[in-house]
Order: C-alpha cells, then sequence, then structure tokens
C-alpha cells in the first residue's frame, strides 16, 4: 500500500471526498487536509472524520504536502495552480480527476510554462454518480471501475507508480494512455451519451404535453434519461472543455441518425432489421465482456510440476485417456440427433467436460460420464433450447468453434466465452465463412477473440469455402452450420485435417461427400442416435511415445490408440527420425481405426527437416517432437506450421522460451523452429539441465517438458500446470507408474 505523509484535496465533493474515505479507511496517509469554496463542506467533512484540517484559502492547504489531488470542476483548475504553484513542494505528486485531460494539460502548462512538476501525472476515474458533494462519496466508488491516468513525457515513473499504488487500494483497475486518445475515447462513450440524455429531456419537456409524458414514461426513457440528473455545471464546462472531440462524436451520431431515419422512411425492413440486429450483438458482447465474469479469475489458479532426475526404467502397457476430438463430436452430434446414443471411453476432462455442460445448458438429458460411459438423450435439429446465460466453453477451441457452427443455426440467441487462454484465440477465423453463410456473428477483443455473440433465427445459405488455413476445427464448424443450411455446403481444405467430423457425421446416418480434399453436404438432414466408441488419444499417448524415444531401454506399450490417417504425423515422424515403433492389432472401432503402439528406446533418434505435409496430421504433437528433436543427433527443421502460434499458447515461442532455458540451442522461425539436437549416437546421458519453464496454462506444453525431465540432469519445475486436466487428466498418474518422478504442487 503506498503511503503519504500529507494529502490535499482541493475540491472535496462526490470524488475527492471519495478518495479521502478511502485513504482514511486504509490509512494511507498521515494527514489529510482539503480546501473548499464554502466552509460548511470543511466542517462537514471534519465531521464525517474525513479530514484533518480544512482551509478556505488552497495555500494554506498544499503547503508540506507530497500529494495534491485536484478534485474540483475542470474549469477551475488554472486559477487554483495560479495560486498554488508557489507553495508546491519539490517532489509533490500533482493529480486531478477531472473528466477531460486536453484542457487540464493546458492549464497547467499555461501556469508552469515547459517547466511541468515531474509529479504532474493527471487522471481520471471512470466511476461517479448523478449526485454531487461531500455526503454523496463512498469509500468503494471505484472499486471494480477503471481509472485513466494521462502520464506526460514530464512524469516521473516513481509518481506515475505511487498513484496507481492509490487508485489500486481503491479496488481499481488503472489504466495509461495518452491525452488526445483519453478524450476522445471518453468524447464518445461518455459525453456523447450525458449530451444525448440532456437533449432528449429537453426536447420531450418543451414539448406541450410533457407532463403526461415524464407521467407514463416508460422503463426506455427513465434508463435513458438517468443521466441528465447530473450536475449542469459540470457537464457545461465538460463540454466546452473537451469542445473538438465532442463535436465530432455529435456529428457521427447525426450521420448515423439520418441513416436510421432514412432506412424507416424508405420501408427497407431489411435493411433496419440488420442494422439492429447488428447492434444488439454488440451490445451483448459489451456486456459479457465488462460482466463481472472475467478471465483473470481463472488466470489466476495456478500449479506446478516438478520432475526429479531420472532413475527407473521408462516402461510398461497404458491406456491413455480416450480421444478429445471424437469426444466432443460424441456430445454434440449425439445431442442433435433423433433417439438415444451411447459412448464409451468418453475424455472426462475439461475440455470435453465443456462441451458436455454445454449441451446440457441447451436442454439435453445426459447421464453421465461415469468411467468414461456416456448416454445422451437427443433433442433432434431443432430441439435445442437458449441456455439463458453464456455457454462457458473454458480452455476447449474445438468447442467454441464447432459450436459457432451450430449455434449460428439455432432459432435462439446465444454467447460463448471461455477462460484466459481461449479468450485471446483467434475466432475471425471461423465467424468470417459462418457470416458468409448468413449468420450474425460477432467477435470480440482485440484480434477477433472470444467471447462470442450470435443471433439466432437467420436463414442459413449454403456456400463453398477454400479454407485459407489447414483448420480441422473450421471446417467442422463450417460443415455443422451447413446441416441447417439451404442446399449443399462444401469446403475445400489446403491439407487434409483431422477427418472425426466427416466420420462420425457418417456413424450418425448423415451423408457427408469426400472428393479429394473437397468435403460436401446437403442441410436439411437428420442424424440419429448411435452408439460411439472413443478411441485413446494419439495426442495424449504421443508424450509416452516421446518419452520411450529419448529414454535408454524403455518400452511402452499405448493399447486401443486412435491411428485415423489425419492424425498419425506423429508415428510418421518419429519413424523418419529413427525411432523403434511397432504399429500391431490394428482394428476399426466406431468407425474408427485403432492400433497397440509399442515403442521402445533401442536407438538415438536422428535430426530430420520434417515434411511439410506431415504438419496438420501432427500439429497437436509439435511440442512433444520438439523434445524429441533437441535429443536427437543433429539438427531439426520445422517449417510451415505458423499455425502453432495460434493454439493455447503460441507454442514455437513458449516452447523455444523453455527449451533454451533447458540448455538447447533452437531458434524460432516465423512459421516453425530449427532444434539442433543435442543427441549422440549410443549416448543416453543427460541432454537438459534443470530449470523452471513456464508452461503458459498450455497443457500440451506442460506434458511436453514433464517428457524432457526423463532426460534432464537436475530437477525441472514447470509452472501453469493445471490445464493439464483438459486433455489427460491422468497424465502424473501414468507417467509415475511408468517411471517418471512427477510431483504436483498447488
Ligand atoms: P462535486 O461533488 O460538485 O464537488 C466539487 C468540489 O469542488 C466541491 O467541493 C466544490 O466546493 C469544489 N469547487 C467547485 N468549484 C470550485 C472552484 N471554482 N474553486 C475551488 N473549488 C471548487 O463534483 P465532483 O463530482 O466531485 O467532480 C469533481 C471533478 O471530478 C470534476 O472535475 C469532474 O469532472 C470529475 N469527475 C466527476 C464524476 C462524476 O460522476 N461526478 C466522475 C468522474 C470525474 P464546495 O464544496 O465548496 O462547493
Amino acid at each position: 500500500m503506498p503511503r503519504f505523509k500529507k494529502v490535499a484535496f482541493i475540491g472535496l465533493g462526490l470524488i475527492g471526498s471519495s478518495l479521502a474515505r478511502v485513504i482514511q479507511a486504509r490509512s494511507l496517509a498521515d494527514h489529510v487536509v482539503a480546501s473548499t469554496r464554502s466552509i460548511q463542506t470543511l466542517n462537514d467533512a471534519k465531521a464525517l472524520g474525513l479530514i484533518h484540517e480544512g482551509y478556505s484559502n488552497p495555500i494554506d492547504a498544499v503547503r508540506d504536502a507530497d500529494l495534491v489531488v485536484l478534485a474540483l470542476p475542470v474549469q477551475a483548475t488554472e486559477k487554483v495552480l495560479v495560486q498554488i504553484k508557489p507553495y508546491l513542494s519539490k517532489d509533490v505528486i500533482l493529480t486531478d480527476v477531472g473528466s477531460t485531460k486536453g484542457n487540464v494539460v493546458r492549464a497547467a502548462q499555461a501556469v508552469f510554462g515547459s517547466d511541468l512538476p515531474i509529479g504532474f501525472v493527471p487522471g481520471h476515474p471512470i466511476a461517479g454518480s448523478e449526485h454531487t458533494g461531500v455526503h454523496a462519496g463512498k469509500v468503494d466508488l471505484f472499486a471494480h471501475h477503471k481509472v485513466i491516468l494521462t502520464p506526460l513525457d514530464s512524469s516521473a515513473s516513481w509518481a506515475v507508480q505511487k498513484l496507481t499504488q492509490l487508485w489500486q487500494a481503491a479496488d481499481a483497475e488503472v489504466i495509461c494512455m495518452g491525452v488526445d486518445q483519453h478524450d476522445e475515447v471518453l468524447a464518445h462513450t461518455s459525453h456523447l451519451p450525458h449530451l444525448m440524455a440532456f437533449n432528449l429531456v429537453e426536447q420531450l419537456a418543451s414539448r406541450q404535453d410533457n407532463l403526461d409524458i415524464f407521467r407514463y414514461a416508460a422503463g426506455g426513457f427513465r434508463d435513458f434519461s438517468r443521466i441528465a440528473a447530473s450536475d449542469p455545471q459540470m457537464w457545461h464546462d465538460i463540454f466546452f472543455a473537451n469542445k473538438t472531440a465532442i463535436l465530432s462524436a455529435v456529428d457521427g451520431f447525426e450521420a448515423q441518425l439520418k441513416t436510421i431515419r432514412h432506412l424507416i422512411d424508405t420501408d427497407n425492413s431489411q435493411a433496419l432489421m440488420g442494422l439492429l440486429k447488428n447492434a444488439q450483438a454488440a451490445r451483448q458482447h459489451f456486456n459479457y465482456m465488462l460482466s463481472k465474469h472475467t478471465v483473470m479469475e481463472k488466470e489466476q489458479v495456478t500449479q506446478k510440476f516438478t520432475i526429479l532426475p531420472q532413475k527407473h526404467r521408462f516402461q510398461g502397457t497404458f491406456s491413455v485417456p480416450g480421444d478429445k476430438s471424437v469426444s466432443h463430436r460424441s456430445i454434440m452430434f449425439g445431442a442433435i440427433a433423433e433417439g438415444t446414443t451411447h459412448v464409451t471411453g468418453f475424455l472426462e476432462g475439461e475440455d470435453a467436460l465443456a462441451t458436455l455442460q454445454a449441451f446440457k445448458d441447451m436442454g439435453v438429458k445426459i447421464e453421465g460420464p461415469n468411467q468414461g460411459e456416456v448416454t445422451i438423450h437427443g433433442v433432434g435439429m431443432s430441439g435445442l433450447k437458449p441456455a439463458g446465460k453464456p455457454l462457458d466453453m473454458g480452455n476447449s477451441g474445438t468447442s467454441i468453434r464447432l459450436l459457432s457452427g451450430i449455434l449460428s443455426a439455432q432459432q435462439f440467441d446465444s454467447v460463448m466465452i471461455g477462460d484466459a487462454s481461449l479468450s485471446k484465440r483467434p475466432m475471425e477465423r471461423i465467424a468470417k465463412p459462418l457470416r458468409l453463410m448468413g449468420a450474425q456473428i460477432q467477435t470480440t477483443g482485440e484480434r477477433g477473440t472470444p467471447p462470442i455473440s450470435l443471433v439466432g433465427a437467420q436463414a442459413l445459405k449454403g456456400i463453398h469455402y477454400d479454407l485459407p488455413m489447414a483448420s480441422a476445427q473450421v471446417k467442422s464448424g463450417i460443415l455443422l452450420a451447413g446441416l441447417w443450411a439451404e442446399g449443399e455446403t462444401s469446403v475445400t481444405e489446403p491439407e487434409p485435417t483431422r477427418d472425426h467430423t466427416e466420420r462420425m457425421l457418417r456413424a450418425f446416418g448423415y451423408d457427408v461427400k469426400t472428393e479429394g480434399n473437397r468435403i460436401s453436404l446437403i442441410g436439411g438432414g437428420r442424424l440419429v442416435g448411435t452408439n460411439i466408441q472413443v478411441p485413446s488419444d494419439i495426442s495424449s499417448a504421443a508424450f509416452f511415445m516421446v518419452g520411450a524415444a529419448i529414454t535408454e531401454d524403455s518400452d511402452i506399450t499405448l493399447e486401443a490408440v486412435g491411428i485415423n490417417p489425419t492424425r498419425t504425423g506423429v508415428i510418421e515422424i518419429l519413424k523418419h527420425m529413427g525411432a523403434d515403433i511397432a504399429v500391431a492389432n490394428e482394428r476399426i472401432a466406431g468407425g474408427e481405426p485403432i492400433a497397440d503402439i509399442r515403442i521402445r528406446g533401442t536407438r538415438t533418434l536422428r535430426g530430420i527437416h520434417i515434411p511439410e505435409d506431415q504438419v496438420p496430421l501432427a500439429i497437436d504433437e509439435f511440442p512433444a517432437l520438439f523434445v524429441a528433436a533437441s535429443c536427437a543427433e543433429g539438427k531439426t527443421v520445422l517449417t510451415g506450421a505458423a499455425e502453432l502460434r495460434v493454439k493455447e499458447s503460441d507454442r514455437i515461442q513458449v516452447m523455444v522460451d523453455g527449451l533454451q532455458a533447458m540448455g538447447i540451442d533452437c531458434t524460432a522461425t516465423p512459421d516453425g523452429i530449427i532444434i539442433e539436437g543435442k543427441g549422440k549416437s549410443g549416448d543416453w546421458s543427460p541432454i537438459f539441465t534443470g530449470a523452471d519453464v513456464e508452461s503458459h496454462h498450455d497443457h500440451r506444453i506442460a506434458m511436453s517438458f514433464s517428457i524432457a525431465g526423463l532426460r534432464a540432469s537436475d530437477v525441472v519445475t514447470i509452472h501453469g500446470t493445471e490445464t493439464v486436466a483438459t486433455s489427460f487428466p491422468t497424465f502424473t498418474q501414468l507417467a509415475n507408474e511408468a517411471g517418471l518422478a512427477i510431483q504436483t504442487i498447488g
């Protein structure tokens, strides 16, 4: 907590007295004083215990103060600064709370010239009320609100830092931005709405029938006009103080008003509906973006693994959990099918459970999961119901992208949100093609990231879409929307990607055509419930495969692993690197090929240039393969894998950072990595040094560094491992059974 010797408020109304309440409640100052125009305010403030002394002359207040807060109307700033200038301490922090910043800075420049005090840091709390005066203040006025600081070139960083701490002590979130940017943003988001509220009330008040209008005012008018009850003097000052930006905001409003007027005048129903729906979707975004459900809560959860240096062999026969991709789809398709679907081997990880919960929220009766068994009572193509709350997709990219397709076609509106990591991932790649089909879908965040809002009751039309990137999630999202679309929906993919959606739709009786790299279906059909056996996940098996490949005398068998040809890149790449792998007992289960995979540590791997055609087939396995490459003899080069940068983390950079910390010479490239393998033929001594590495809450990164611990000379600590449960809840248990020594902390 910051500490001040003497804080002086010039002006002690709503804002000043609220900050004084925080300072007193948190004991942040030895002495608090104020200067206001009226003696009454000072007496009241004393009686309320907010100040120790009050002065009618600001000069008396600021003497020896180490913090001076101007909490008065912005127009009065220059006059007060002229008065107090000679009496300010050399190292004073001088700040204000004014709603406009450009004119406060101009006032300071008029008084101090170019020699602005280094402690001068303008500020603006984005919190308030329509009440004014010292009695209106509240200790929690700023809690969970933003405070904008607009430091100048002359502002000292210590002053910015201490002020930030002060506002944080008021439980506010502090943001720094430029003076002009502040005034521009606030002109649109605060000043224009206030201007409109005052203006509308004035317009209605001057009508003959004004009494009736106010008497029968509907909620809309009451809500909209609430802010017109604010202090006229303050708003009068603000409108002049931020004249340029406000006039430009008014011009924008006028133009938009003309547009909507014209649409009504010309009976342009479609365009008017489009405009209203767009606005509604944008408003919903806003709501969820700004609602209390912040992604930060989850980001703060943190757990770590420590891996002790290897003492045992790495061996055993294991069944890794069910395939994540197949588990997700079994729930989705079972839910929209007619009749009952019975699933075995379902992955009870957080991602697949997020999908399961979403469909429960949309009224689907689902029993389980119980030891991998789930029964879904399908509601048919038109049986989903609005959830009545945002659907929480947790960490799952598959859920949010595939559900985007399904929800675009429903009769109701939906919102999808996610955790910290998912909230950073790109969603425009799925939103764009869905919009082409007629969906009303909005992404938010700086670069088209979640939350996603969808407006229901849109008539979708089939399209042909050339996928710009090899992404099974985008392909699947489009095909799923296509189930409800008019006519044919088809997708061409640049490289073959996972075809679980196509295979499972066929298993549910839906006709999906694959001609080369073009996949198509005709909308309007139905799915029929079926039984799905989920194969073991090759992506989870990959950690054990790599672990065995880099460890002397290891011998690991992984049973009933899904070997869908769109997923077996990891086997091919490891074979190419010289690993001792055998694939046996191949069979078909639930439309998907499965097999037992045995892998032994009998020879040192060799570095390779990974063939680009294998990249989409091993996309999730690269973090583990980078560990294998580090233990190989010679250089490994990966290209054509830019997609890795937008996974749960930037998997190229995060792996490079971690591997370098573990003593590996590697370089990130825009679309891949170059790793100088440290392996030497026949030498099984440690490759990695002990290190503290960050997984960035990415489950596959966490498991990859864990496996690297098999060849580490010292303890490896991996931070942010709690997301491992998203895809592989039994990872530590199975890895420890195989001979790795992992401890979970936190
Ligand atoms: P307020 O409740 O009306 O209090 C204003 C205080 O300033 C009073 O103590 C008043 O003294 C004093 N004052 C007024 N004119 C003065 C002058 N010419 N010289 C010296 N002192 C003077 O106002 P407020 O809501 O706290 O607003 C203060 C500042 O915060 C404004 O710059 C405003 O833009 C900004 N702000 C307001 C809100 C909001 O919602 N209200 C939100 C964010 C920022 P008396 O007590 O003697 O009258």
